[in-house]
């Protein structure tokens, strides 16, 4: 049933790299520096052995990737996903450094990956490859230097396996090695919906700047992991009305919108929304939901969702990219002709990280803030960072994804100058 739109997957550093070169040119940035922050500055692939549950042993692959760490300790997720490469891991390093630069959080950006997967796996088997990948990659995690978090195909679970493992080399519990741990083992409140509340709130301040109001409003959600099933639950919340969402399993769509808590409990019973029914739904593909006549489409599955191939067709006004690079440079191009307004993801998904990093503060200083603490501060963060890049989207005359990489790579641009290089 699913015709997710992947058949010609662009290679997402490329994409990543014209993104960069845009705001590089119009930041005039001196050749020099254009190289230094065009490419990643470390690079490690891993190739590890796992006894299977039958006895057998499987060979995985896996990547962890430092784009920059000069304003801070790198910081990125771990995907698992059998299309994770190379070039995959290094265009989400490189949207981490921007994107910690643009809500200015000291942190550099980093990503990580395995060839897998995971739904194939046991728990078992999951348990013990993801204690051998930390393993391997112990070479660059730490609090102080590297800390992942869950992507696409990882969870909290996920996490506290990786804080395990790291905890059982040094001989004493590490909690600010990994956030987006359980709430059981230093993680923090909030961490769990904190993309998705950050997404809510970008697509509750672009429907505000577009004149459209958010308790009338459609909304369309590509995704229902993390990221999407939180966006779907607040935005639906806040009075929007959600008429279709996705997973890989397909698209559900009602015209006079969802039961989201019913969905939210059947894919968490289920760990899909497979076979989810309900009176009146009609089920579609990925790429026909992705073209349903809504006001704001929520991108948040994988890269690559909105191309040349479809940009015309997309009927939304706004989109707020909960997914890390869901819009080809190609499609921003014809939709930004169209005037339909972009959250771009450095923005829009920035959520996740900014309580990521209240996660690590609370966890290296082994004290604890309130879910209210949590939201406010994250609330204040997304609402400043959404209208810092509006106002030079609006006087530059440049789209929203041009104006946060204009503000995100200056701040680069800038430690990297101040710092000099050594030697
Ligand atoms: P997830 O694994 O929790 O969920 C992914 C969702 O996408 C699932 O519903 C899955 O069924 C769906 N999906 C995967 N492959 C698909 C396919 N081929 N067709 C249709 N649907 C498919 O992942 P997540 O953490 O929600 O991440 C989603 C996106 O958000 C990714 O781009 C990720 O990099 C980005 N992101 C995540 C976070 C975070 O905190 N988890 C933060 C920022 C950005």
């Amino acid at each position: 049933m699913t015709t997710f739109v992947e058949e010609k997957r662009e290679n997402p550093f490329a994409i990543a790299q014209q993104q960069f070169d845009i705001a590089a040119d119009i930041l005039n940035l001196d050749p020099g520096m254009r190289d230094i922050l065009r490419v990643p500055q470390r690079e490690l692939t891993v190739r590890f052995p796992v006894t299977m549950d039958d006895g057998s042993v499987r060979v995985f692959t896996g990547y962890r990737v430092h784009h920059n760490i000069t304003r801070g300790p790198a910081k990125g997720g771990i995907r698992y996903h059998p299309a994770v490469d190379i070039d995959e891991v290094r265009a989400l390093a490189m949207w981490m450094s921007w994107k910690c630069a643009l809500v200015n959080i000291p942190y550099g950006g980093a990503k990580g990956g395995v060839v897998v997967d995971p739904k194939q796996l046991t728990m078992h088997e999951l348990e013990h490859m993801t204690r051998r990948f930390a393993s391997e990659i112990s070479l660059l995690i730490g609090p102080e230097k590297d800390i992942p978090a869950p992507d696409v195909g990882t969870n909290a679970q996920v996490m506290a396996w990786i804080m395990d493992t790291i905890s059982m080399h040094r001989g004493y519990t590490v909690p600010a090695v990994v956030t987006g741990k359980p709430i059981d083992v230093f993680g923090s409140l909030g961490r769990m919906d904190a993309t998705g509340r950050g997404v809510s709130i970008t697509a509750r301040e672009a429907a505000k700047h577009v004149g459209l109001k958010f308790d009338e409003a459609t909304v369309v959600v590509q995704g229902f992991g993390n990221v999407g099933s939180a966006s779907a639950a607040l935005i639906s919340k806040m009075g929007a009305k959600v008429i279709a969402v996705s997973d890989v399993s397909g698209a559900y769509y009602h015209p006079r919108g969802l039961d989201i808590p019913a969905m939210l409990q059947y894919a968490t019973q289920n760990k899909s929304l497979h076979g989810y029914q309900a009176p009146g739904l009609e089920l579609l593909s990925n790429a026909e939901l992705l073209e349903l006549d809504c006001d704001i489409l929520v991108p948040a599955a994988l890269e690559n969702q909105i191309t040349a191939a479809n940009a015309e067709r997309i009927k939304a006004r706004i989109i707020v990219e909960g997914a890390n690079g869901p819009t080809t440079p190609a499609a921003d191009e014809v939709l930004f002709d169209r005037g339909v307004f972009i959250v771009p993801d450095i923005l829009a998904n920035a959520g996740g990280v900014t309580v990521s990093y209240f996660e690590w503060v609370q966890g290296l200083q082994e004290f604890f803030w309130s879910e209210e603490e949590i939201n406010e501060r994250l609330e204040r963060i997304m609402v400043r960072s959404f209208n810092g890049v509006l106002e030079i989207a609006l006087n530059q005359r440049v789209p929203l994804r041009t104006a946060a990489y204009l503000v995100a790579v200056k701040r680069v641009a800038d430690a990297t100058l101040i710092r000099g290089i050594y030697p």
